[in-house]
């Protein structure tokens, strides 16, 4: 196979950006459409794209996708995460017209991404699901006997469900049917299916997920795992690698089920395969994502490997050949998904034009990001602002490390969740890797607490100081509360 000239991304945010990088570091030209909205603040941020501006729904257009690739001479099209990258439909129009889907073959993404198949190719991998049933052609009174066979509280799933949507835990028996009749509709209505099945809800688990690579003439590694266990609304917030519970056996273990899970559908590229681990480390199939995934850096950084670039050299059919014994983790990353958020208002998003952004400079921190001063996040799209990947030798440096960046990173005009994400790591059983996914609920007293008493909001007054400190103008500690001493926000308006 003859190598790229032009790819398309099929995406936007800061994974269209570490995309395109990837891209230009294969001297490959990125071809980016951009939304109308987003056209003024992206067009900078591609000196040496082919730039598109294109209505909005773009994103998920499948044929308007393929027609902007044809018309460009694209031999081939990068999703991303989300929109169209786990849709087989599209990877097989994109096959039928002659471009290259960078992903999976259809059909794994077809078996992976419905969530009750997935759990029967786990078993017959041999990797056990979470424990759990399928209603289908079961009457009310088996329904019932099985939910309690597994014992309450289960949780409902939705099959095609996905982002933390099409989730209902039910805690008692008489409550079962109608949370049943809405999960069913609700399913229906966000993903165009009835199918939905029951898990056991695993109280407070840990979510850990290990990051495969399939060759093409089926040999698949294991890139250790990641710990994402601290969640909101069931969304990662923070992921780390090494997880502070895996051992080099655990890891060895779960490496060999995500694996045999990839071998037994075929798989090609890059994928994730998600488990739920109690608290005695037995861990349960959870479901796999057939993509690169939001938290792939941190992977990356431990590991040393590019996997974006990984996975267009082997679309390009070059040989991408890397021992399973040659790859062992480095040192410890961490990643801060930062959102335009409000952490006290129940994380909701809290779109705006960001007037200033700095990022701090510090080594061993590497920062995702489509952002720039003036940059306008809309509610249309997800709120992310940029993901923060941290490295140092250890934990407790990195968790240390990560205090200075978090402190010293400058987002103005939007509310952010940063200081959130600094409580976060502040905690002691965060310090000590005691996790579980209700972290937050449990921890909320110290997390939600009023840190501060400054004359400008708590978050200005952060975040003016970081940029105070970073222009070398003077010491955190020492202007804080002096009023004239910080610039006025007038200051740094675009
Ligand atoms: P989605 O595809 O919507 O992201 P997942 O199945 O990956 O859904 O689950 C997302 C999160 O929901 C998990 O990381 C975990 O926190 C929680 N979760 C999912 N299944 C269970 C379960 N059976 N028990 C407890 N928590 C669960």
């Amino acid at each position: 196979m003859s190598k790229f000239k032009r790819v398309l991304i099929a995406n936007r945010g800061e994974i269209a950006k570490r995309i395109y990088n990837a891209l230009r570091d294969l001297s490959i030209t990125p071809v980016i459409p951009i939304v109308e909205k987003e056209f003024a603040q992206c067009r900078t941020c591609y000196p040496y794209a082919v730039l598109l501006k294109v209505e909005d729904g773009i994103f998920l257009n499948k044929e308007k996708l393929i027609e902007i690739a044809k018309e460009n001479e694209c031999q081939a099209i990068h999703p991303g995460y989300g929109f169209l990258a786990e849709n087989a439909e599209f990877a097989r129009l994109c096959e039928q017209n002659g471009i290259i889907f960078i992903g999976p073959p259809a059909n794994s993404i077809e078996l992976m991404g419905h969530k009750e198949t997935a759990r029967v190719i786990a078993e017959k991998s041999g990797v056990s699901p979470v424990p759990g049933f399928s209603l289908k052609g079961l009457t009310e009174d088996e329904i019932l006997k099985k939910a309690k066979e597994i014992g309450f509280p289960v949780l409902i799933k939705a099959s095609l469900g996905g982002g933390g949507k099409g989730m209902r835990r039910v805690d008692k028996e008489e409550e079962l049917f109608e949370n049943i009749r809405m999960a069913k509709s609700e399913s229906k209505e966000y993903f165009a299916s009835e199918d939905i099945f029951v898990e056991k809800y695993v109280v407070n688990p840990r979510h850990i997920e290990i990051q495969i690579f399939s060759f093409p003439g089926g040999r698949t590694v294991y890139l250790g795992e990641r710990e994402c266990t601290i969640q909101r609304r069931h969304q990662k917030i923070i992921e780390e690698s090494p997880s502070p519970i895996v051992d080099e056996k655990l890891r060895n273990e779960m490496g060999e089920a995500a694996v045999a899970l990839a071998d037994t559908v075929s798989y090609v590229g890059a994928g994730t395969v998600e488990f739920i681990v109690d608290r005695d480390k037995n861990f349960y199939f959870l479901e796999m994502n057939t993509r690169i995934q939001v938290e792939h850096p941190v992977t990356e950084t431990v590991y040393g490997v590019d996997l974006v670039k990984w996975q267009v050299q082997e679309a390009m059919g070059l040989v991408v050949n890397v021992p399973q014994d040659k790859i062992k983790p480095n040192g410890h990353a961490i990643e801060f998904r930062v959102y335009a958020e409000d952490p006290e208002n129940n994380f909701m998003p809290s779109p705006g034009k960001i007037l200033r952004y700095v990022e701090p400079k510090i080594p061993g921190v590497r920062i995702e990001t489509a952002v720039r001063d003036g940059y306008e996040i809309f509610p249309d799209f997800d709120p992310m602002i940029a993901k923060v990947i941290v490295f140092d030798s250890n934990r407790e440096d990195c968790i240390e490390k990560s205090k200075r960046v978090l402190n010293e990173l400058a987002v103005l005009g939007v509310k952010t969740n940063i200081d959130f994400l600094k409580s976060v790591i502040e905690h002691p059983a965060f310090l000590k890797g005691d996790l579980d996914t209700g972290f937050i609920e449990k921890y909320s007293g110290f997390l939600f607490a009023e840190k501060r008493d400054a004359k400008f909001s708590k978050e200005e007054a952060v975040l003016l100081a970081s940029v105070v400190e970073k222009e070398g103008k003077g010491n955190v500690e020492k202007v804080e509360g002096d009023k004239d001493y910080f610039p006025q926000i007038s200051d740094w308006l675009p």
